[in-house]
């Protein structure tokens, strides 16, 4: 196939901070080749640890590291974004992919035979078009016309943290999550260096009612980031101040999702050449750690159906009815893990009763890591 992208910004470059890679993406990047330079570059924690915000009392483990390997068959793995852009970045041109920056989509045309991008000049035709313009899709603009994303009310505070800078009990290779009411705190490595130059991802996650602009970057202070804590152990607190004692601070974005949609919706059903995949599909809360795992699996599923259906519009309909289901679930397990991760007094205590009880088995989820879309 011959493949032409069209990227709004100026240019590919640096996009967020962190990324943690599930057993279920790893094997889209294995399955693609790039295995190898993934793990040259990525992290892989050993396990993922929830804590008492307050009190500091571990509540529960996941074993990631060799237990996830043998269970799911590849590994549990964290990095950079740029990291992770740059190698798709790479592969994308070596398979001859044609990069167009500074393009943005704003309308399309289409008719049995073919799609046209429409704006300043109809100087894209194609016989299938793909909007993976993420949270605010002009192609599910047109499409489906269901207005903007819904604002969850929950925002994320990013920093990040050189490990010289880390607390000493905190530098070892793990997820770690503290819980408290209406907030929780993930901190992960995403680049191992050599020294103290590794670096690791800080994101306070919280309810607030201000969460409504859009945007990636917004400007927050450490007090913003400190108000949502009433009380925090001393471990945390340390965390907290060395995300904004560094000189970029912390940046702050808000949330949105939207409820799933059925298979039908994720194709332009005039002609059945648009499909909708990634964010532009089904954005969701971070709490599963699971939305760019989901744009990989699309678009694996999405190039095994290109490449084996003769007629685009039978393609996207197998596309959409193998994605639609399992992208439904995932938007909805980040939405009630979110209420769980956020819990406060008995409902809380009984949480972390049943957690540290049931941990793995409550948590490990065969569904979503043993999946293998290649
Ligand atoms: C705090 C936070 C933490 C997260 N952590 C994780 C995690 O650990 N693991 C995980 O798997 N997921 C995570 N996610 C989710 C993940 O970031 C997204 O699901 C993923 O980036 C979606 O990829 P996408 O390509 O669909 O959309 P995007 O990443 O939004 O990319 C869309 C692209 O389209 C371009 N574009 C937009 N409009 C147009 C247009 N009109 N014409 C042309 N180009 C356009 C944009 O410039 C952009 O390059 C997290 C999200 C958040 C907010």
């Amino acid at each position: 196939m011959q493949v032409t992208v069209l990227e709004a910004a100026k240019e590919f470059g640096e996009v967020g901070a962190g990324i943690q890679l599930g057993p279920n993406a790893m094997k889209v990047l294995a399955a693609l080749g790039l295995l190898k330079d993934v793990l040259q570059q990525a992290c892989l924690p050993q396990s993922i640890v929830m804590i008492d915000a307050e009190s500091g009392k571990h509540i529960s483990r996941i074993l990631l590291g060799d237990a996830v390997r043998e269970k799911y068959g590849q590994v549990y793995a964290s990095m950079h974004r740029a990291d992770l852009h740059a190698i798709l970045l790479c592969a994308a041109r070596a398979a001859g992919v044609q990069l167009e920056t500074d393009t943005a989509l704003l309308k399309y045309e289409h008719s049995a035979q073919s799609v046209c991008r429409l704006d300043a000049d109809l100087s894209y035709k194609s016989d299938v078009l793909i909007g993976a313009d993420g949270l605010w899709s002009k192609v599910r603009e047109q499409m489906l016309a269901d207005g903007a994303p819904r604002a969850t009310g929950h925002a994320a505070f990013r920093a990040l943290v050189p490990k010289a800078a880390l607390p000493e009990a905190l530098r070892t290779p793990h997820v770690r999550t503290w819980w408290a009411r209406d907030v929780h705190v993930v901190s992960y490595p995403i680049r191992q260096q050599s020294g103290d130059t590794s670096l690791w991802n800080l994101v306070v996650l919280a309810e607030m009612p201000s969460a409504n602009e859009s945007g990636w970057a917004l400007k927050a202070s450490h007090s913003d980031v400190m108000q949502l804590f009433k009380r925090t152990e001393p471990e945390l607190q340390a965390l907290l101040e060395a995300g904004g004692a560094q000189q970029q601070g912390w940046k702050r974005w808000n949330l949105f999702d939207r409820q799933p949609l059925g298979a039908s919706q994720m194709v332009d059903q005039r002609f059945g050449r648009v499909a909708l995949l990634g964010d532009a599909a089904h954005p969701m809360l971070p709490y599963l750690a699971q939305g760019a795992a989901m744009a990989l699996e699309d678009a694996w599923v999405l190039a095994k159906c290109l490449s084996s259906h003769a007629q685009v519009p039978l393609a996207l309909q197998a596309y959409a009815a193998q994605r639609a289901n399992r992208n439904a679930r995932v938007v909805q397990t980040a939405r009630r893990n979110g209420r769980i991760f956020h819990l406060s007094g008995a409902m809380a205590l009984a949480r972390n009763t049943v957690l540290a009880v049931q941990g793995t088995s409550v948590l490990g989820m065969p569904w979503l890591y043993g999946c293998d879309v290649t």
